[in-house]
């Protein structure tokens, strides 16, 4: 008998984090932050305390009330007192290890919280990523997912009683278990133990994915963050398969395709599955976007800005093929940067960027007094690669520069020009928030005169939508409806368990006839098979 315990994804997307158990052990599938259950308390300025450990988190909801399996360090004065007559309350040791299935952080981030000799289990590429987003990142307390720097608590003067601070004795690196470990050069290994924001690092090399209890099978799948797999699992009832997220219309859609045929010869007793999508009937392919951008830059004269997600390297490259066939350069930020060069030490395809005649990085304008080794070695390395505002100022019919929202205060220092473009290739507002931040886009682009493309606009009727005639500028990470459907009869589970969806109904109602059992599992219950 297994039991899976869903501890987040059940009618949200994201923050997935499910607990399976067999006499062999207990795994977490993904063990990720739950941004919509944090903005039901939370915004930018009210924010779970650091200072107060798990304690904010596990009274609010926001982290399962599982004793033992989190960072002692963590753990202010009595805190599991007040937990153990709570519904869900387990004391739970001897965790195998998470099956992390990719880096964004709605599948990654509250690792950040867990015992630093839990192993993480991934691809080389989700490894390596997870620590680049957290060395260019902000090390907010709940992001720091490859390496953390321990809390202790200290009498500061004058107050009553102790506080918990950041000690300086240094980092810890958690133990990073990787599928591809042969492989890696030393250069490779040696980004893995480096520290970059932190004067020194407790390291741990990588290991190797053999050294878990379960027999275990990875399977890369095409996601929009490189690096994404599904998970196989080994069990006493038969194969798990968890899907993570995925997608057949990307790029690497062929990965995805064959994951689907090897997880069908499994014959797997259970396959949990996401289902973001389900809803969409088709998607747009990662070429089309190339065609529509291209279109729509090919006749700018003036600055272009493209706006697309963040780790989409993907997204990132068809600007980078637009920029060379438009005669532009792409004008990429520091992290991107990094991003790129730490890929490149797994996976020698992607550009050089002191190659690449037509990236450059652009610098931003105003900068830290001692800015972090990561961004000081971006710099030196590709020294003649830097752009300023002033050069993007004087040449804007030279550059596409990728900016998203959150970097529009380096406009005042560029000062476009009216009728400049700003391509949007990124999904339309999910939540108020982001509809928020969709109001002040547009009020930046009025205010500069920038023409939008491809933005979404919102209706009377408060919806948003991407004008007709410029649709097609974002391919999904997500597989449509129908391809999900695929997914899930070409596997032909005995169980299907729905995950990160806010309707797994869809899979009850168009599974009906395949023989195949869909199982709803409960917020924080369990399903044994
Ligand atoms: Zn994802």
């Amino acid at each position: 008998m297994v039991k899976l315990t869903f501890y987040g994804g059940v009618g949200e997307i994201g923050g997935n984090k499910v607990l399976l158990e067999d006499d062999k052990g207990k795994l977490f599938l993904d063990f990720g932050y739950p941004y919509s259950k944090y903005r039901n308390f939370y915004e930018e300025y009210l924010k779970p305390r650091a200072g107060a450990g798990l304690l904010d988190l596990l009274v609010m909801g926001l982290l399962p009330h599982l004793e033992g399996i989190y960072r002692t360090d963590l753990e202010t004065g009595n805190l599991w007192q007040q937990f153990r007559r709570a519904e869900h309350y387990r004391k739970l040791e001897d965790i195998d290890g998470i099956l992390l299935t990719h880096a964004h952080l709605d599948h990654s981030g509250h690792i950040s919280f867990l015992r630093e000799d839990i192993s993480v289990y991934a691809t080389a590429t989700t490894a390596f990523i997870a620590k680049a987003i957290q060395d260019s990142g902000k090390a907010s307390f709940d992001q720091q997912v490859c390496y953390f720097t321990p809390r202790v608590e200290e009498c500061l003067k004058g107050w009553k009683q102790g506080a918990y601070v950041v000690s300086s004795g240094g980092g810890r690196q958690r133990r990073f278990c990787v599928a591809n470990k042969s492989g890696l050069s030393e250069e490779a290994e040696n980004f893995w133990e480096r520290a970059t924001r932190q004067k020194k690092l407790a390291s741990q090399p990588l290991d190797d994915i053999g050294k878990c209890n379960f027999n275990l099978r990875c399977f890369p799948v095409d996601h929009s963050i490189p690096g994404a797999c599904a998970w196989g699992i080994e069990t006493s009832s038969g194969w798990v398969v968890y899907s993570g997220d995925l997608r057949l219309h990307g790029k690497r859609g062929k990965l995805t395709e064959s994951m689907i045929k090897q997880a069908a010869q499994l014959h797997p007793r259970a396959l949990i599955l996401e289902g973001t999508n389900v809803g969409k009937a088709a998607n747009i392919a990662e070429e089309e976007v190339y065609e529509n951008a291209f279109k729509a830059i090919n006749d700018a004269r003036d600055l272009v800005i493209a706006d697309f997600p963040a780790r989409d390297v993907d997204r990132l490259l068809t600007f980078l093929q637009v920029a060379r066939d438009t005669k532009r350069k792409l004008a990429i930020l520091p992290r991107d940067a990094y991003l790129l060069k730490t890929m490149r030490l797994l996976e020698p395809e992607i550009p050089d960027i002191a190659q690449e005649d037509s990236l450059v990085i652009y610098q931003e304008t105003t900068a830290a007094r001692s800015p972090d080794s990561w961004l000081r070695n971006i710099y030196q390395d590709y020294s003649n690669k830097i752009v300023l505002a002033k050069d993007v100022r004087s040449n804007q019919g030279d550059f596409i520069l990728c900016f998203s929202f959150w970097d529009l205060n380096e406009l005042p220092s560029i000062q476009p020009r009216a009728g400049s473009l700003y391509v949007f290739s990124s999904s339309e507002p999910h939540n108020e928030e982001q509809a928020m931040d969709f109001r002040r886009l547009h009020n930046w682009l009025w205010r500069f005169g920038l023409r939008g493309f491809g933005l979404p606009v919102e209706r009377r009727n408060g919806t948003w939508e991407i004008p007709e005639e410029e649709k097609g500028l974002h391919a999904s990470g997500h597989a449509c409806g129908p391809d999900l459907l695929r997914v899930a009869s070409e596997i032909q589970p005995e169980v299907l368990i729905p995950v990160h969806s806010q309707e797994p109904e869809f899979y009850v109602d168009n599974l009906s006839d395949s023989g195949i059992n869909v199982i709803l599992p409960a917020a924080d219950g369990a399903v044994e098979i």
